[in-house]
């Protein structure tokens, strides 16, 4: 059975587990540092708050990667990967809102595929790569596209607090280029994609990304929007689907 590792509120205390069928099996420790150990004890998943699985220490994010996304912003196809930070602080798990701010007009979400580093991860080669991962979760890479549009860069539009919902769970073990990805509003769907499509691959990334820049356990690799982004306002439903993970749902909520 797929496994599938949690981070919950449960009488106000976070804890991780791993999920059996309807049941959380409690751990100690963080199960992405390799820490974790089961404590016996086990917990009714809907008796549980889900938070976000993982707690990065950063987030890389990387843009045009799907050439079907490339050309519905009307932009150029990269030579090399266009990496950008996200802030841990823009984290949420899932049913949490996503604020929408008042600074922007058109904010926007994008399914992505997320990547959960598991072993320190420096100067990797693209073959050692995928040893280097946790596991994989749902990620919406929320963009505030008119001030994207008017920054000429990506970091700033996408670094408001709640713009990086992450969810439900992390699974390890799957094939990174074999995930049907899909993203609904309101239940209207927006985006369906394949990660195959990825232009640079989970194992390029990575190589690219350590050949500058250390990846700890935790940290985490958004990899990319296929077409189909589109506005989300308040009280909008958005779910992020990948195949052999689950679904990533939250609410649109104002600003402050
Ligand atoms: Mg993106």
């Amino acid at each position: 059975m797929t496994e599938r590792f949690v981070r919950y509120e449960y009488l106000e205390q976070v804890r991780y587990g791993r999920v059996t069928g309807a049941v959380v099996e409690v751990l100690t420790g963080d199960p992405v540092s390799g820490s974790a150990t089961p404590t016996g004890e086990s917990v009714a998943l809907r008796e549980v708050t889900l938070l976000a699985p993982v707690v990065p220490g950063k987030i890389l994010a990387v843009g045009r990667n799907y050439a079907d996304h490339i050309a519905e912003m009307g932009m150029g196809t990269p030579t090399v990967p266009r990496l950008f930070f996200k802030p841990p602080s823009a984290v949420i798990g899932p049913g949490e809102l996503i604020r929408h701010p008042v600074q922007s007009q058109q904010v926007e979400h994008e399914a992505e595929l997320a990547v959960v580093i598991g072993r320190t991860a420096r100067d990797v080669p693209a073959a050692d790569a995928l040893s280097r991962v946790f596991g994989y979760t749902c990620a919406n890479d929320v963009t505030a596209r008119d001030i994207q549009r008017a920054d000429g860069q990506p970091s700033w539009a996408k670094a408001f607090d709640t713009f990086c919902p992450l969810g439900p769970w992390i699974v390890p073990g799957l094939d990174p280029a074999a995930l049907e990805i899909m993203c609904t509003v309101n239940g209207q769907e927006r985006q369906r994609s394949h990660t195959s499509l990825l232009l640079t691959s989970v194992a390029e990334l990575i190589a690219h990304i350590t050949a500058a820049v250390t990846l700890e356990p935790g940290d985490v690799i958004l990899t990319g929007t296929p077409a189909g982004v589109g506005a989300i306002v308040p009280g909008d439903e958005v779910a992020v689907t990948i195949s052999g993970i689950g679904t990533l749902l939250n609410r649109v909520g104002s600003g402050q």
